[in-house]
This record gives structure tokens, C-alpha cells and sequence, in this order.
């Protein structure tokens, strides 16, 4: 498999500065995120605080990140990253298509979901599960719950529903994806997950769904769910100044790295990031 320099997860600013500048440095990389590279680019009606751009809109700053990708061939990875995992000098990086392997990792993801839906933490790997594509042959013949924040969270029910006897698909956003007709629509938000040892019921605001599994599709993962084994305080990843988290290799960038959350901080913090992987990889070249 080929070992890329770095991995950045994550297409905000903080992710796409990262990989323009790891481009600059002549370094390997993959870079993935969403096909609006972030939605709060897209959801920003007014921008006064970037500098050289005042009154910018996020969907003109949006058109003009693209236009900078593309001007420097960078190619972004429509793939959500489910897994990171530190491998000893490499990481072993899980999308939903694919598994990649990296000599360092740029995550610049964002904030992470406000809250943990109860019960996902404790029956996580006990039937709920964040990557239907992974995991869905395990639930042949089953009945499944897929809650999906994203466009292509149906897209991925439509997956599970190949296999699985029956899904539940719950969206938390609007979605234009026709469903399959094993799945069966819940409007009614999804509240809590039940089982003792293992998934058996999805309650929602207004009913209990008997269920052998959960799949939750996020735009985003929690870092501790995302990265086994890294530091996060209050939610954020914890970083020193040159974005180096406590696992060697690993950097962090933007808003998962805490306050203010604001384009300039997470751009330059991924400018940080990436000049920092760029040290870690040339030191460790000349070790050896
Ligand atoms: C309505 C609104 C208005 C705002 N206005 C301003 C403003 O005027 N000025 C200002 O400075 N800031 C503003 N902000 C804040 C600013 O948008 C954020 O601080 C900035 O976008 C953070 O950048 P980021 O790169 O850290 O993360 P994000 O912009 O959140 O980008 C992260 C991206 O990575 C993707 N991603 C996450 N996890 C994964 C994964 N596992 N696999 C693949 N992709 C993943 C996400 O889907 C997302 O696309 C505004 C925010 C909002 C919502």
C-alpha cells in the first residue's frame, strides 16, 4: 500500500490551508472532507473579519478556495474518515470507501456533534457502529436504525437496506435521496439508544424501534471515537503551538482545537499544522 506523507481530514479552512501548504513543501497527502468543503462556509451570509476580504459571503470564500485547489491540482476525497489509527510510525486511516495508510495526520474536522446520543458511547462496537459501508454485511438479514445527518447518509441506508431484512432511516437533516423499499422513514428524532450489553431498541421522541443496530452517520465524529487514544479536553483536541497533539504524528487544526472558532484561526492554525508535518517528516528522514 502506498504510504502518503500526511493525511489531512477535514476541508474547512483549516484542512484545505494545510494542504496548500504541504502542496508548497512538495509532500505527499490526501485530503478529505465534503463536496461544500464546509457547510458553515456555505451557511455564512456576511464575512468582516477576513482579512483583505471584507464583506466577503462564506459562498463567494467558498468558490474562491476551490479556484485555489484547483489552481494548485490539489484533489479533494469526497470520503468521510471513520477511523484513525495509530500504527506505531504510521497511521492506518478507515474511510468509508477505503483504508489508507499515512506517516502523519492533519485532523482539521471541525467541531465535533454537540452531544453524544445516550447510550452511543457504552454500546459503541455493540451495535452502533459510525461506517455503514464497514459494517453493514454484519447485519444481513437484520433490522437496523441509520440516523443520517448528510445528503449521502441515504445513500448508505439505501446500502445497509441491500443486506439487512429491515432499516429505519431517521433523518436529522433534509435529505433528496430516494430510499429503498425495505426502509421505512422516521420523521420522530431519534432520542436514545437501549440495550444492556448490546443495541435492542432505538427510542425516539414518539416511539421504541426494537433494533439490532445503529449506524450513525455524522458529518463529523468526535475525536476520542475518531482517534483511539487522543487527548480532548471539554471535546477539543488538545495541542501545544505547533498543533501537536499527544500522539506523535498526529497534528490538529481549527475549530476541533477549541475557541474562537473563526476562519482566520483555523486557516493559520492549518498553515501551523502543515509546516510542523513538515518538520516531523524531515527529522525523522534524517534519523534514519
Ligand atoms: C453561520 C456562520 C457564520 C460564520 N461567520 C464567521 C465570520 O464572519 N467570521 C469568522 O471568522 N468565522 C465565522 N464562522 C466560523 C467559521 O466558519 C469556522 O470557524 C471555520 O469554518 C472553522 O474551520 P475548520 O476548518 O476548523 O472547520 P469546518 O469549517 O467546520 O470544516 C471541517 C470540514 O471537515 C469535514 N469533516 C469533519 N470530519 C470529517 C471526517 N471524519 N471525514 C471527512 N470530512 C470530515 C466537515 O464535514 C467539514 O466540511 C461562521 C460560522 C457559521 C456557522
Amino acid at each position: 500500500m502506498n504510504r502518503y506523507d500526511c493525511i489531512i481530514v477535514g476541508s474547512g479552512p483549516a484542512g484545505l490551508e494545510a494542504a496548500v501548504n504541504l502542496s508548497i513543501r512538495g509532500k505527499s497527502f490526501l485530503l478529505f472532507g465534503n463536496e461544500n468543503l464546509s457547510i458553515k462556509l456555505e451557511t455564512a451570509p456576511r464575512i468582516d473579519n477576513y482579512l483583505g476580504f471584507p464583506g466577503i459571503s462564506g459562498r463567494e470564500l467558498q468558490r474562491r478556495y476551490r479556484e485555489h485547489l484547483a489552481s494548485m491540482n490539489i484533489p479533494l476525497r469526497t470520503e468521510q474518515v471513520n477511523l484513525v489509527y495509530p500504527m506505531g510510525d504510521y497511521f492506518s486511516v478507515a474511510t468509508n470507501k477505503n483504508t489508507y495508510e499515512a506517516s502523519t495526520v492533519i485532523l482539521a474536522t471541525g467541531t465535533s456533534p454537540a452531544k453524544l446520543l445516550p447510550g452511543e458511547e457504552r454500546l459503541l462496537g455493540r451495535g452502533v457502529g459510525y461506517c455503514a459501508t464497514c459494517d453493514a454485511p454484519l447485519y444481513r438479514g437484520k433490522t437496523v436504525a441509520v440516523v443520517g445527518w448528510s445528503n449521502e447518509a441515504a445513500l448508505e441506508a439505501n446500502f445497509v437496506a441491500e443486506l439487512a431484512k429491515k432499516v429505519y432511516y431517521l433523518p436529522v437533516r433534509k435529505f433528496s435521496q430516494t430510499l429503498r423499499d425495505n426502509i421505512q422513514l422516521i420523521t420522530s428524532p431519534p432520542v436514545e439508544i437501549l440495550g444492556e450489553h448490546q443495541v435492542e431498541a432505538m427510542r425516539t421522541k414518539t416511539e421504541t424501534i426494537p433494533v439490532d443496530g445503529v449506524f450513525l452517520l455524522r458529518d463529523s465524529i468526535a475525536p476520542s471515537a475518531l482517534v483511539p487514544g487522543i487527548q480532548v479536553e471539554n471535546g477539543y483536541i488538545v495541542v501545544d503551538a505547533d498543533m501537536q497533539t499527544n500522539l506523535p504524528g498526529c497534528f490538529a487544526a481549527g475549530d476541533c482545537t477549541g475557541k474562537p472558532h473563526q476562519l482566520m484561526r483555523a486557516a493559520g492554525q492549518g498553515q501551523t499544522a502543515a509546516l510542523a508535518v513538515t518538520r516531523y517528516l524531515d527529522r525523522k528522514a534524517s534519523e534514519q
